[in-house]
């Protein structure tokens, strides 16, 4: 059985969604392109103009990950027209947007309504009110390790609706098959129909796998 990693940072992975780098050459496998609220930087008319290319390719499944981030010292306001170029660009080429966000979740809820494509939340292990407004705002959420010992999540999880979620492991060092075991369990779903499962979802976001 093959348990696909929906977001990762491990360029060899071959069963996945690579994040990729500003100007790195791009894998032969998946991968997503974007500006990290982080990485901006005085070159991101450049930056972007790369993104914009390289996100044409195929193999590029995603656009991101990009968001809002509001522990870093970058201006918010730059934040959010950068964020918004990227909603723009995956309107554009209907490609799903994967979302990097640090409390700023309003926020996120109202770009939300400008993207035309799902809209994934990866690495969400918040409270459940926030997780409730997502739903409600229809984006799909990306779980990693928290679930692994998060109780909170967990609770969360069993009632989050199976057709809008998606197993990661971000840049955690952890074997993905026990998220997988995890979460079937969770979802009280054996771990082969549940792994089924993710591969139906994948295929909703028009990811050929
Ligand atoms: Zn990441």
């Amino acid at each position: 059985m093959e348990f696909f990693d929906f977001h990762h940072h491990d360029f060899d992975r071959n069963f996945g969604i690579y994040n990729l780098k500003l100007n790195e050459e791009p894998p032969e496998n998946f991968f997503s392109a974007g500006i990290h609220p982080q990485a901006i930087s005085e070159n991101i008319e450049a930056d972007f103009a790369w993104i914009k290319e390289i996100s044409k390719l195929g193999n590029c499944v995603a656009i991101g990950e990009c968001g809002l981030d509001g522990l870093i010292k970058v201006d918010e306001k730059l934040q959010e027209e950068v964020f918004e170029m990227q909603i723009e660009l995956a309107n554009e080429l209907n490609k799903p947007l994967i979302i990097h966000c640090v409390k700023r979740f309003s926020q996120v809820i109202r770009f939300r309504k400008k993207a035309k494509v799902p809209v994934i939340i990866h690495g969400f292990n918040k409270r459940k009110s926030i997780g409730d407004e997502l739903f409600k705002n229809q984006f799909y959420l990306s779980f990693g390790k928290s679930v692994l010992y998060n109780v909170n999540l967990q609770d969360f999880l069993k009632g989050f609706p199976l057709d809008q979620i998606f197993i990661e492991t971000d840049s955690a060092d952890f074997e993905i098959k026990e998220l997988y075991q995890k979460v079937s369990e969770l979802k009280n779903l054996g771990l082969e129909d549940f792994t089924l499962k993710i591969k139906e979802n994948l295929k909703n976001l028009q990811i050929p796998i």
